[in-house]
């Protein structure tokens, strides 16, 4: 019974994850959720998103695909809703800016005849998902970036606003202070939104969208946008999306390996733990280790789902008809004091 009761339980709980992470700086214990993943099999439809945004992206995109909705207008409009709360401070509207101040997003989205559609280093669009949409629908490209895709969005009559809140402002102006880029993923400096859908008849599609890292340089762009490394899916295996320090998933090609290695046989946990842990080998004497979290979360054709994160702290939104929508946290490598 994938009804309100259940979101509505677990939102709570979400929200209380989402402050007590906040609070905690590295408290390493997430009080979100009873669950530990382990290869769990889902009944489809079933939908899985990262972090505790995920509670009510999973749920509006849910009611999109009752609504007879495709995956890709589901995903659109579910992760729109993170992208449009100002205290979601990671993804579109109120999102963290780059150290100039300006709040530069990136998103894609893929569908289950590998087409996809991709912005990044797009400003003064609440929602680069729907972007993305678009050039999946109406160019003949995969991403536009910059200056043309804000172009590219006004022709399709998105309209210019200023995302950047007095809240994300406040703290730039704080951290402009020290000017110290030391990313602190899990706490201020993460939780793109990674969305991951399988349909009744077992159709695939995924998103994500995201403001990046805090406090980048002007111009820098994450995985979040690039298709195999924020985002991968083949219709015929599965589906994998990441989240986390998006340089380490580009140099890995972290969502293209995920999905190989379940075409491989691999399940989604153990495929997503053998990607973690090369990343972590090819980190573990680099400058980024210190500050170094990357967390995937995948499913297969069958709707066996899973996660995995190389730091504690990581934690997925899943909604199937059977369990509803929930929290679960990810199993992990090592704790933040490793
Ligand atoms: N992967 C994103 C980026 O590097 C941020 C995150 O998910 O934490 O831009």
């Amino acid at each position: 019974m994938g009804d309100r009761r259940h979101f509505i339980k677990n939102a709570a709980l979400g929200t209380l994850g989402v402050s007590t992470l906040l609070s905690c700086k590295r408290e390493t214990k997430s009080v979100v959720s009873t669950a530990v993943s382990g290869d769990k099999k889902g009944t489809k439809p079933l939908i899985i998103s990262t972090w505790n945004h995920g509670l009510p992206a999973n749920e509006e995109a849910w009611n999109q695909l009752k609504a007879g909705k495709s995956g890709l207008d589901a995903i659109v409009a579910g992760v729109g809703i993170p992208e449009a709360d100002p205290k979601v401070r990671s993804v579109g509207y109120g999102g963290y800016p780059d150290r100039e101040g300006k709040v530069t997003l990136d998103a894609c989205i893929m569908d289950s005849n590998s087409d996809c559609g991709a912005v990044s280093f797009l400003q003064n669009i609440k929602h680069p998902i729907a972007v993305a949409q678009k050039v999946l629908e109406n160019t003949p490209h995969v991403m536009l970036t910059g200056s043309g895709a804000l172009q590219f969005a006004k022709e399709q009559g998105f309209k210019e606003e200023n995302l950047l809140t007095e809240a994300s402002e406040k703290d730039w102006k704080n951290w402009l202070e020290k000017s110290k880029y030391q990313p602190v993923i899990n706490i201020e400096n993460h939780d793109t939104i990674s969305m991951l859908v399988i349909d009744e008849n077992g159709d695939i599609t995924g998103g994500c969208t995201t403001s990046g890292a805090a406090w980048k340089m002007h111009g820098r762009v994450g995985d979040s946008p690039i298709i195999g490394a924020g985002l991968f899916l083949d219709n015929e295996v599965g589906a994998a999306a990441a989240t986390g320090l998006g340089e380490a998933v580009i140099r890995t090609a972290g969502s293209a390996m995920v999905v190989e290695l379940m075409r491989q046989g691999k399940s989604p946990d153990e495929a997503c733990k053998e990607i973690v842990e090369r990343i972590y080998n090819k980190h573990k004497n680099h400058k980024d280790m210190e500050y170094l979290q990357v967390g995937f979360i995948a499913v297969n054709k069958t709707g066996e789902y899973g996660g995995y994160s190389l730091r504690s702290g990581f934690n997925y939104a899943v909604y199937d008809e059977e369990n509803g929508n929930r929290m679960e946290d990810s199993k992990f490598k090592m704790t933040w004091d490793n």
